[in-house]
């Protein structure tokens, strides 16, 4: 198949599939997702976005219609349906369904939703240009929740200003991507704004940092600001999808550059274990 749409058991074409307008996701967001990339039909690192997912539901108070381990074999199943050698699996869980009112009865089980689609990482060594967007989302940053406005809007703007990826300012300080974490490198040292309710703990970003610290290179996880970022020595960019990319420009600021050694091998390092893990 050239993609795949699954709603809680039934399966087909993406665009061919529907979802009832009893759906929480479909009136409010009400729902958490999260996303992985595979290659040879190997979901490259799902169990930590599971762990993800299931810890973001249960904040929310969302009750699960399958279990973790079900889940993941199920992912590992429908992957196999869908043609190509790298995929993107996008899962999500809405709050279940009922009539639209904004306070929920316990008891009703969530909806799930799974998109696979045929997607590459892409040349990550292909450097990205950014623009600064003022960070306007709410205190729960930290959870995926479906309800990405702000990230939509920016990543729009972005796109218009003929840029990759905005990257979000609060009070002067940086949090993170409209879809992507933000770090940078700055006299050796990696520095990443700290993981608190106003960044998404990214998994690549949880990565960025262990292999940073497998190479002896310094990790603070400290709030920075805009100036920081423009006269860092290199800007990385992190998602799953993406893996790590340097950054060019910031808003038409040419950045970065200074240190390439560290940057080029983090990034091999972050490549290097997702082609490893997904060798067959
Ligand atoms: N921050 C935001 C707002 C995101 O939407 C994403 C990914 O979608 C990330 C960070 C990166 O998260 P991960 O590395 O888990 O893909």
């Amino acid at each position: 198949m050239k993609n795949l749409g699954y709603y809680n058991g039934k399966t087909g074409l993406i665009e061919e599939m529907s979802v009832p307008m009893t759906d929480r996701a479909f009136y409010f967001g009400d729902g958490v997702y999260d996303a992985v990339m595979c290659r040879n039909n190997i979901p490259y690192l799902l169990s930590e976005h599971t762990e993800r997912f299931f810890n973001n539901c249960a904040l929310l108070g969302i009750e699960m219609p399958i279990e973790k381990e079900k889940l993941e074999t199920l992912i590992k199943t429908l992957v196999k349906a869908v043609d190509g050698e790298e995929k993107f699996v996008y899962f999500h869980v809405s709050r279940g369904s009922g009539q639209r009112t904004h306070v929920f009865d316990g008891g009703t089980k969530g909806n799930l939703c799974i998109m696979i689609t045929p997607q590459s990482v892409g040349d990550i060594y292909e450097k990205m240009n950014t623009c600064l967007v003022k960070d306007i989302r709410y205190k729960l940053c930290n959870i995926k929740t479906l309800n990405l406005l702000p990230s939509i809007m920016a990543a729009q703007l972005s796109k218009e200003n003929g840029c990759d990826e905005a990257i979000f300012y609060r009070n002067g300080f940086i949090t993170e991507g409209s879809h992507s974490n933000v770090s940078i490198l700055k006299n050796g040292v990696l520095i990443t704004a700290p993981a608190d309710c106003f960044i998404l703990p990214g998994v690549a970003r949880a990565h960025l940092i262990l292999s940073a610290k497998a190479h002896g290179i310094k990790v603070e996880e400290r709030r920075y600001g805009v100036g920081e970022l423009c006269s860092a020595d290199e800007i990385i960019i992190t998602s799953s999808s993406k893996i790590a990319r340097g950054v060019a420009t910031v808003s038409g600021r040419e950045v970065g550059g200074r240190d390439p050694e560290n940057l080029h091998l983090l990034q091999t390092d972050l490549l290097n274990d997702y082609i490893n893990s997904t060798n067959l």
